[in-house]
């Protein structure tokens, strides 16, 4: 955590209630650049693939990671009619 690029910067990683699908692509945007400049992110990644994390981890959105087969324990939205 010491090392992660995005300390403070909670509101780009994990959405604000009701969020429109354009805010949270623009959101997940932004977030995916400080992911790309961060020195952790393949053990960030990991860590989110294995513990079924929600929001945005590693470079990779909650939808990403259920499509790569790291799927939610409790999916909602899309991601519950995607299985
Ligand atoms: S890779 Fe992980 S620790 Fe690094 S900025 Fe992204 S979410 Fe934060």
């Amino acid at each position: 955590m010491n090392d992660a690029a995005c300390r403070g910067l909670s509101d780009v990683f994990f959405p604000a209630p009701a969020e429109r699908p354009q805010a949270r692509e623009r959101r997940e945007a932004m977030a995916r650049e400080v992911c790309n400049s961060c020195e952790v992110q393949t053990a960030c990644k990991d860590f989110a693939r294995n513990h079924h994390e929600y929001g945005f981890w590693g470079g990779e959105s909650e939808e990403q990671r259920h499509l790569a087969g790291f799927h939610l324990i409790a999916p909602i939205g899309i991601r519950a009619n995607s299985k």
